[in-house]
């Protein structure tokens, strides 16, 4: 059983209190799944020191809800992942499972080969039709999201930047990197009309979410090993790491240390920022460039639960606040129910659509002029239920950047 000790006596802070229970969507949308408090604090302690599990753990999408809600500060979906890596020890993977917790390796074996993206981005749409995605246990209501023609990090030697003695190094993760590298390229822009020149680390690897959810610990384990080494070496160079993806964020920053216990995990994580984060540290060091653009925008803000779980306040809302004629108003709608790559399976397809549904709801009333949300699985949820495609904060700040 895990050996993150821990996490798992975190357990014994438990007052039964059910706050968590009223905080899980999945619960609220499904009866079979058992839920936090039982499934950690209460059976999790027995099933560590037993041979069975509960399997119904499988439901938890690690959106962390519970986590928030719990006043004791029980590491609950923390041991609900570690559960879950202990059943993968004794079941197989399905095919989906395996295929989704790989976004990278499959992305290098894409474009490691000729015309790689166009045929894969052909043989998503075929293979939902066709019905092979189906049959691996992925779900056909919904585009696997396409590759870009390039990653961000095989166009980042061509972006020009003026270079400077202050710099931060971008954490794409894996989203941002190869579908929708244009985020990258905003991040530049806001970070140069700061005085930031950016730089990338080749040798960092996916943060290891999508492993730890669908239940490949060991191989989350050397991901973070990885890249607490590189932290660490940036840190010693004075030179923080920063990332737009919130589910990257709360890896790097608390996710390591609370699932393996390595005090060079919690070192690491003191080095990385969410990037709106980072800008409102420059704000307080008074570096911050107030020299926006007017752009007379109604913004509908999706706060995703990842950035939820970092207690950081809003603070992707807080700056694009200060761009002229800009409002930002909170959905307010709970989390989207797509949880990574939860609503990509087949099984729980039609439970992330019954979360969503509240914020789907907010959506359609259009009162708006553009959706944002920091998530990419967010992004995607909102413009699967709703046809409104979502952008990314850092998108809209750089437009405030844009004086030609
Ligand atoms: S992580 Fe989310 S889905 Fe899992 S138990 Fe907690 S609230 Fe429920
Ligand atoms: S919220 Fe925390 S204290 Fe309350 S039942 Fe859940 S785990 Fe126990």
């Amino acid at each position: 059983m895990s050996d993150n000790v821990k996490a798992i006596f975190s357990g014994d802070r438990c007052l039964s209190c059910t706050a968590c229970m009223a905080a899980c969507p999945v619960m609220a949308a499904i009866k079979d799944y058992r839920g936090p408090k039982l499934v950690a604090p209460a059976h999790g302690r027995l099933h560590f020191s037993q041979e069975d599990i509960e399997e119904s753990l499988n439901y938890c999408s690690n959106c962390k809800s519970c986590d928030r809600a719990c006043p004791s500060g029980v590491a609950i979906s923390t041991m609900i992942m570690l559960q879950r890596a202990e059943y993968y020890k004794r079941n197989s993977h399905i095919r989906a499972e395996d295929m989704l917790a790989h976004t990278e390796r499959m992305a290098n074996t894409v474009r490691s080969m000729p015309f790689g993206v166009t045929l894969a981005n052909i043989g998503m749409t075929l293979g939902q039709s066709l019905g092979v995605f189906s049959a691996m246990g992925i779900t056909d209501k919904r585009n696997l999201p396409a590759y870009a023609e390039m990653s961000f990090k095989d166009k980042f030697p061509t972006i020009a930047q003026e270079s400077s003695e202050k710099k931060v190094v971008l954490f794409t993760g894996c989203y941002i990197n190869d579908n929708e590298p244009q985020i990258g390229e905003a991040f530049i822009k806001v970070m140069q009309a700061n005085g930031y020149e950016v730089l990338i680390d080749r040798e960092f690897k996916c943060c290891g979410s999508p492993l730890v959810a669908n239940g490949f610990l060991d191989e989350a384990r050397q991901h973070a090993d990885n890249n607490v080494a590189r932290i660490l070496e940036w840190k010693e160079q004075g030179i923080p790491v920063v990332t737009p993806c919130t589910s990257c964020s709360l890896m790097l920053k608390e996710e390591y240390y609370e699932l393996f216990d390595d005090e060079d995990m919690r070192r690491a994580g003191e080095n990385v920022f969410d990037a709106f984060e980072f800008l409102e540290v420059l704000q307080q060091m008074d570096e911050f460039n107030y020299d926006l653009n007017d752009l007379n925008q109604k913004l509908l803000y999706h706060v995703p639960c990842h950035l939820k779980s970092q207690a950081i306040g809003l603070p992707a809302a807080d700056i694009l606040e200060l761009i002229g004629g800009v409002t930002v108003k909170t959905a307010n709608a709970g989390c989207c129910g797509m949880s990574g790559n939860y609503g990509f399976q087949k099984d729980k397809y039609d439970i992330a659509m019954k979360i969503g549904a509240k914020l789907f709801e907010r959506v359609n009333k259009k009162d708006f002029d553009q959706v944002i949300s920091d998530c990419h699985t967010c992004r995607i949820q909102i413009e699967h239920g709703t046809k409104i495609k979502p952008v990314h904060p850092i998108e809209i700040l750089a437009q405030a950047y844009q004086f030609d």
